[in-house]
């Protein structure tokens, strides 16, 4: 279940209708990353079980998840390893093919990013379907990466992403959810 947060974090995410289709309610995080005391209270919260634990790698999935894996990787005194569309990247790629509502896409990772037996905590603003995040955990473990959890700022439960990475043995942990 999510956690209660002293702080009302979740009033901090903005919701835009039909976007960027009919029938779509976009969370929008930009709200919650131009406020301060927000920001700040995300990141901490999201990195608190890995207090004085040993995280060698932070992986961020492009673009939102830059910008939360930044923030956690300087939190816990990681690295940080951007997880990118496809072409973006100028070294030698590994790539993975992942489910998209209609069809699918490819994301890619430099393939000396992540040593074999690294400790990964990977980083997105939002998990729906969990076909992204399937995608990219599927991507660090040809690469030996030992992910020890998925994080994101919010949960759309109803979609069964969150369940879906559980049940591929990685622990998700997410602020707060939404219908
Ligand atoms: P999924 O692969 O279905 O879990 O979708 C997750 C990705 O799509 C994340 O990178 C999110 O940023 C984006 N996304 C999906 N649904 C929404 C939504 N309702 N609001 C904002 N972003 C979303």
């Amino acid at each position: 279940p999510p956690m209660t947060i002293a702080y009302d974090l979740k009033a901090s995410v903005r919701t835009i209708p039909d976007y960027p289709k009919p029938g779509i309610l976009f969370r929008d995080i930009t709200t919650l990353l131009g406020d301060a005391r927000s920001f700040r209270c995300a990141i901490d919260e999201l990195v608190q079980p890995w207090a004085g634990s040993k995280i060698d790698k932070v992986a961020g999935i492009e673009a939102r998840g830059f910008i939360i894996g930044g923030a956690i990787a300087h939190q816990v005194s990681s690295g940080f390893v951007p997880i990118r569309k496809k072409g973006k990247l100028p070294h030698t790629t590994v790539s993975m093919s992942y489910a998209l509502e209609y069809g699918s896409d490819i994301i890619e990772m430099h393939v000396d990013a992540i040593k074999p037996g690294e400790r990964v905590i990977l980083v997105d603003d939002l998990i729906a379907t969990g076909g992204t995040a399937e995608g990219a955990i599927k991507l660090l473990r040809q690469t030996g990466a030992e992910i020890v959890a998925a994080c994101f700022i919010i949960d759309l439960p109803e979609l069964g992403g969150a369940a879906k990475i559980r049940d591929m043995g990685v622990p998700v942990r997410a602020l707060m959810e939404f219908e």
